[in-house]
C-alpha cells in the first residue's frame, strides 16, 4: 500500500488514453510505442533507485465534444475551486507540443497520478528486434501539471503535488462532516464486502483493509476496482477535496451494491421457479419409475408415440413435417399438466388428421352415367343439368382446369344442395358442406390464431378434416349470407379460397402453415345474387334455379319425394299410398313455396302418421295364422310370451332396417291417403284460392308481386284514409326505397286527382282534412325495393275512388314521378308466385316482356300477362271494366 511519497518537481509522463489510474490501483501495461518504451527505459529501467512516472489521462478528440471536464489543452482545470490550476504553455516546447497535440487530436487532463513500478520486464520482439516493456504500476498520489514539455520522444511535466500534508490531514480528520462521511462510506463499503463475500464465500480478507487503510485512500481503492465511465473516473481523480472524494466514492459503492442486489433478486426468482419445475420433474420421473415397476402403462407416453406415428403417416409436405416435428419436440418436453400441453396436442392431432395427400381416387368420368345420375335424382332442371354436364365434360378433358366455381342461386328447397352432392357423386368424390349462413367473423373461415384461448381452425380446414380427403366437392352453402362487421370480412377470405392462384397456399391462422386447397372442387349456393360481393361473384358462374310450378312439384313429389320419404320411414307403397290428387291438394292448400322443402315435410308427416296408424292396427290384430306366417323372429318371440291374444308393441329403431316396419306389420291392403287424413294429419288447409278475393273485397287494397329470399311472393298493399291534415303514414317494416315509392305514388295520384276524377276540380286537394295510412301486411317481414310502385298507386286510386281492385290481378313495376312504368327484376319468380296464389292476370312493365321466355309454358298458359307502359295502362287493367274515368281525361 502506498505510504506518503515525496514527489519530484518534474515527472516523465505516460499518457493514458481514455483511462485513469487512481491512487491505490494496480495496473499492468505493455509499452510498445517508441515514446513509451523510451520513457520506461529512462525513467524506470535505467534508474538505480525506484523511479516514478506520471500517468496523465488524455482524451480522444472524438470524445472532446461531449467532455464536461476541462482539459489541459483548454488551459484551465478546476474541481471544487479549491486548488485551481493554471497551466502554463509559455515555453516554445510546450507551444510545439500543443500544436502537435492538436494535430494528433488529443487533449491532456490537467491532473494525473504519480505511479511507481512494482514489476518491470523487458522483451525483444522477433524478428523486428523491437524492445518492449511490461510494467506493473501502482498509483500513488495525485498531482497537477504546471507545464508540459518533451524530453526526446516522451513528455515530461513540471508538477505540483495535490495530496494534503500530514497536518492538513489531521485537521480534516477532526471535521465532523468528514467523520460522518467517512463513517457512511465505511458502512456502505462494509455492506458491499459482506454481500460479495457471501456470494463468493470467501474469507474476510477485504474487511481487514477497512480497518487498516486510511479512509481517503480506501475511497480511491474501492472506486478503482469498479468498472465506471471515463468521466466518472476523471471526476474521482479531480476530487482532491477529501469530503468530495468520500461522498463520490460512497455514491459509486452504493450504486454497485444496489445493482448486485437487483441481480441477486432476479437470480433468486429464476432459481425458485427452476427448482419448482425441477422438483416436479423429479417427482414425475419417480412416479414413472414406480409405474413401470408396477407394470402400469404410461398412457401419455403411449399417446404421444401414437400421435407421432399418426403424424408420420399423414403425408405432410417436408417443410410442414419439419414444423410439426418442432412442435412435437416441444410437446415431449412438456408435462401433461403444464399449460399449453393440451393446446399443443390438439394442434398436432389436427396436423396429423388433415388430408395432406389423402385423396379419393378419381374415377374415369363417365358423362353418360353422370347424366343418368343427375336425371334419376332430379326432375326437370334441364338447363341446369346441361350446364353441370358441360362443367363435368371440361373437367374430364382437362382435370386440372381451373374453371369458374358453380354457384346455384335460388329460393330454399329447389335442389341446390342435392345438385351439388350429385356433382360429387358423378365425380366419385366425397362431399362436404360448409354452412356460411350468418358468418360475420373472418376467423370463421380462417381460424383463430393459437395464441387465443379456445382457438380453433376455420370451417374450411375443419371440413377437410371431417372428410379426410384433400379433393372433396366442397359446398359453400349460403355464400350470400356472410356479412361484414368489425371482426373482419369473411368474403375477402373466401376470395382467397376461390382464387386458384392463391388457394394453393391457403393460410388458416390456427394451422399457421399453408394448406393446398387447389384440389378441392368448390360449389356455392345462395338465395340471392345481390348480397354477394362483386369480386366474389366474379369468380363464380351463377346458375339460377327459380322454383317450381305446381305441376313440376307434383312430378317431383311423385317420382322423388314420396319414394324417398317412404324409404326414410321404413315404409313402402304396399303399405302407404299417396294418390296424385292428394299431393296436388297438399301443394295447393298446405304449401306456398318456390321449392319443395315444405312439401317434403308434409309428405313426411303423412308417412309418420301412417306408420303409427299401421302399428296401431297391428296392435289390435288378434293372433291369427297370417301373423304367424310372417316369420319375423321379433314378432314370434312376442307372440310366444303373450298368452292372452294381444301382441305387445316393440319400438323398432328406424335406422336399423328401413323395411323392418313394413316387413313386420304387413297388412292386407295399403293405406291410401284421403282428404280426411290430410286434414287430420296436416290440420285445416293453410292456403286457398279465395284469399286474394277476400283481401281485396274492400276498396284501397291491391295485389303486388315482390321478390324475397324465398323466391317470388304475393304482397298485398292496404291503404286507408282518416281525418287528419294530409299526412302519409307508412307501416310494415319498410326500407327507404319502398318508402320513397309510396311518396311518389301519392304525389302522382294527387297531381292527377282531377283527371282521374278523384277530386271535383284541380284546385281541390284530395288530402283535404285527411291522413293516408299505407300498410304492407306481414308486418314482421322487412320489405324494400322499388317494384311496389304500381301497386301503391293502384291501392291509392282504389281508395280515393272507392272502387275495388280486381281480385284475380296482381302487378309489379316501378313508377317514375311522371307515371312511366319501369322494368323490375325477378319476373319469373314473381309469375310463379302469382300462379301459386291462383292469380289469373298479371300486369307487368312492358320492358319485362323479354323475361317471359324463361317462364314455363305451363304457367303462362294459365295466366294472362298484361303489359303496361304507363301507370294509366296499369289502372286500366286493374279495375273491373277498365278505367272509365280515362275517357275525356287528359291522361
Ligand atoms: P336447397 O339446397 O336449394 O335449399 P335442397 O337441395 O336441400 O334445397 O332440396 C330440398 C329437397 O328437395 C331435397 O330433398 C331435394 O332432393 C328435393 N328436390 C329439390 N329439387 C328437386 C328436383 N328437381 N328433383 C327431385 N328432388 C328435388
Amino acid at each position: 500500500m502506498a505510504e506518503s511519497v515525496e514527489l519530484p518537481g518534474r515527472l516523465g509522463i505516460l499518457p493514458f488514453r481514455n483511462k485513469v489510474l487512481l491512487p491505490g490501483a494496480i495496473i499492468r501495461i505493455r509499452c510498445t510505442s517508441p515514446s513509451s518504451v523510451k520513457l520506461v527505459e529512462q525513467e524506470l529501467w535505467q534508474r538505480e533507485e525506484k523511479g516514478l512516472i506520471g500517468i496523465l489521462p488524455v482524451r480522444d478528440a472524438a470524445e472532446t465534444a461531449a467532455a464536461v471536464v476541462p482539459m489541459l489543452s483548454q488551459g484551465v482545470g478546476s474541481d471544487s475551486g479549491e486548488r485551481s490550476t493554471r497551466v502554463q504553455v509559455g515555453t516554445s516546447d510546450s507551444q510545439r507540443l500543443d500544436v502537435k497535440n492538436q494535430q494528433e487530436n488529443i487533449q491532456w487532463h490537467p491532473r494525473g497520478v504519480a505511479a511507481r513500478a512494482l514489476h518491470l520486464s523487458r522483451g525483444v520482439e522477433k524478428p523486428s528486434g523491437r524492445v518492449t516493456y511490461t510494467v506493473i504500476l501502482e498509483g500513488l498520489c495525485r498531482f497537477s501539471v504546471q507545464e508540459l514539455s518533451t524530453r526526446g520522444t516522451y513528455y515530461t511535466a513540471r508538477i505540483s503535488p495535490l495530496e494534503m500534508t500530514k497536518t492538513e490531514m489531521e485537521q480534516v480528520e477532526q471535521d465532523p462532516d468528514f467523520i460522518t462521511l467517512s463513517r457512511q462510506f465505511k458502512a456502505t463499503a462494509m455492506e458491499l464486502i459482506s454481500v460479495l463475500e457471501q456470494k463468493q464465500k470467501t474469507g474476510g480478507r477485504t474487511k481487514v483493509l477497512l480497518e487498516t487503510v486510511p479512509v481517503h485512500k480506501l475511497a480511491d481503492i474501492f472506486v478503482a476496482s469498479f468498472e465506471i465511465s471515463f468521466e466518472e473516473q476523471l471526476s474521482m481523480l479531480d476530487s482532491v477535496d477529501l469530503k468530495v472524494r468520500l461522498s463520490k466514492a460512497t455514491e459509486i459503492v452504493d450504486r454497485h451494491l444496489q445493482s448486485i442486489r437487483v441481480a441477486e433478486k432476479i437470480t433468486q426468482k429464476v432459481e425458485g421457479q427452476l427448482s419448482k419445475s425441477q422438483k416436479e420433474f423429479l417427482l414425475r420421473q419417480q412416479m414413472r419409475a414406480i409405474k413401470e415397476e408396477l407394470g402400469d402403462n404410461d398412457d401419455d407416453e403411449d399417446d404421444v408415440a401414437a400421435l407421432e406415428r399418426k403424424m408420420q403417416s399423414a403425408g405432410m409436405p417436408s417443410n410442414i413435417w419439419k414444423h410439426a416435428q418442432r412442435e412435437l419436440r416441444r410437446l415431449k418436453k412438456m408435462q401433461p399438466q403444464q399449460p399449453g400441453y393440451n393446446s399443443s396436442r390438439v394442434y398436432l392431432e389436427l396436423l396429423a388428421d388433415l388430408p395432406w395427400q389423402n385423396a379419393s381416387e378419381e374415377l374415369e368420368l363417365d358423362l353418360k352415367a353422370a347424366k343418368e345420375h343427375l336425371d334419376s335424382d332430379h326432375y326437370g332442371l334441364v338447363k341446369v343439368k346441361q350446364r353441370i354436364i358441360e362443367y363435368l365434360a371440361v373437367r374430364k378433358l382437362k382435370p386440372d382446369a381451373r374453371g369458374p366455381v358453380l354457384c346455384f342461386v335460388g329460393p330454399p328447397g329447389v335442389g341446390k344442395t342435392s345438385l351439388a352432392s350429385s356433382i360429387a357423386a358423378a365425380l366419385g368424390r366425397k362431399f362436404v358442406r360448409i354452412s356460411l349462413g350468418g358468418v360475420k367473423d373472418e376467423a370463421d373461415i380462417r381460424g383463430h390464431r393459437r395464441t387465443y384461448i379456445g382457438s380453433m381452425p376455420g370451417r374450411l380446414i375443419e371440413g377437410l378434416k371431417r372428410v379426410a380427403v384433400c379433393n372433396p366437392v366442397m359446398l359453400l352453402d349460403e355464400i350470400d349470407k356472410t356479412g361484414v362487421d368489425v371482426r373482419g370480412d369473411p368474403a375477402s377470405a373466401l376470395l382467397e379460397v376461390l382464387d386458384p392462384e392463391q388457394n394453393r397456399t391457403f393460410n388458416d391462422h390456427y394451422l399457421n402453415v399453408p394448406f393446398d386447397l387447389s384440389k378441392v372442387v368448390f360449389v356455392a349456393t345462395a338465395n340471392r345474387v345481390q348480397p354477394i360481393p362483386p369480386p366474389l361473384l366474379d369468380r363464380m358462374e351463377v346458375i339460377e334455379l327459380p322454383g317450381y310450378t305446381p305441376e313440376e312439384k307434383l312430378k317431383i313429389a311423385m317420382r322423388h319425394l314420396i319414394p324417398r320419404v317412404l324409404d326414410q320411414h321404413g315404409l313402402s307403397s304396399e303399405f302407404l299410398q299417396i294418390p296424385e290428387d292428394m299431393v296436388k291438394l297438399v301443394i295447393q292448400r298446405y304449401t306456398r313455396e318456390a321449392g319443395v322443402r315444405n312439401l317434403e315435410r308434409n309428405l313426411a308427416a303423412l308417412a309418420r302418421a301412417a306408420a303409427v296408424r299401421v302399428a296401431e292396427q297391428e296392435q289390435a290384430v288378434p293372433l291369427s295364422k297370417d301373423v304367424h306366417q310372417l316369420g319375423s323372429p321379433l314378432l314370434e318371440n312376442r307372440l310366444a310370451d303373450a298368452d292372452g291374444g294381444e301382441v305387445e308393441m316393440e319400438v323398432i329403431p328406424m335406422s336399423v332396417n328401413n323395411h323392418e316396419i313394413s316387413n313386420t306389420f304387413r297388412i292386407a291392403s295399403p293405406l291410401v291417403v284421403d282428404e280426411a287424413m290430410l286434414e287430420k294429419v296436416l290440420g285445416p288447409p293453410r292456403f286457398d284460392d279465395k284469399e286474394t278475393a277476400e283481401r281485396v273485397a274492400s276498396p284501397g287494397v291491391s295485389v303486388g308481386l315482390v321478390w324475397t329470399t324465398f323466391g317470388g311472393e304475393v304482397q298485398f298493399v292496404e291503404a286507408t284514409a282518416m281525418v287528419g291534415n294530409g299526412e302519409l303514414h307508412l307501416t310494415g317494416q319498410l326500407g327507404d326505397v319502398i318508402k320513397e315509392s309510396a311518396q311518389i305514388a301519392l304525389t302522382w295520384v294527387r297531381a292527377r286527382a282531377a283527371d282521374l276524377k278523384l277530386a271535383a276540380s284541380e284546385d281541390i286537394s284530395i288530402l283535404e282534412g285527411r291522413d293516408i295510412h299505407i300498410h304492407f301486411p306481414a308486418g314482421a317481414v322487412p320489405k324494400d325495393g322499388p317494384s311496389a310502385g304500381v301497386t301503391l298507386v293502384t291501392a291509392l286510386v282504389s281508395l280515393f275512388s272507392q272502387r275495388r281492385v280486381r281480385a284475380d290481378t296482381a302487378m309489379t313495376g316501378e313508377i317514375t314521378l311522371r307515371g312511366l312504368v319501369l322494368p323490375v327484376g325477378g319476373v319469373k319468380d314473381k309469375i310463379l308466385a302469382a300462379h301459386r296464389y291462383g292469380i289469373k292476370r298479371v300486369i307487368l312493365p312492358e320492358r319485362n316482356l323479354k323475361d317471359l321466355v324463361e317462364v314455363p309454358a305451363a304457367v303462362l298458359a294459365n295466366l294472362e300477362v298484361l303489359l303496361a307502359k304507363r301507370m294509366e295502362d296499369v289502372l286500366e287493367q286493374a279495375f273491373e271494366g277498365g278505367c272509365p274515368w280515362r275517357q275525356g281525361s287528359k291522361l
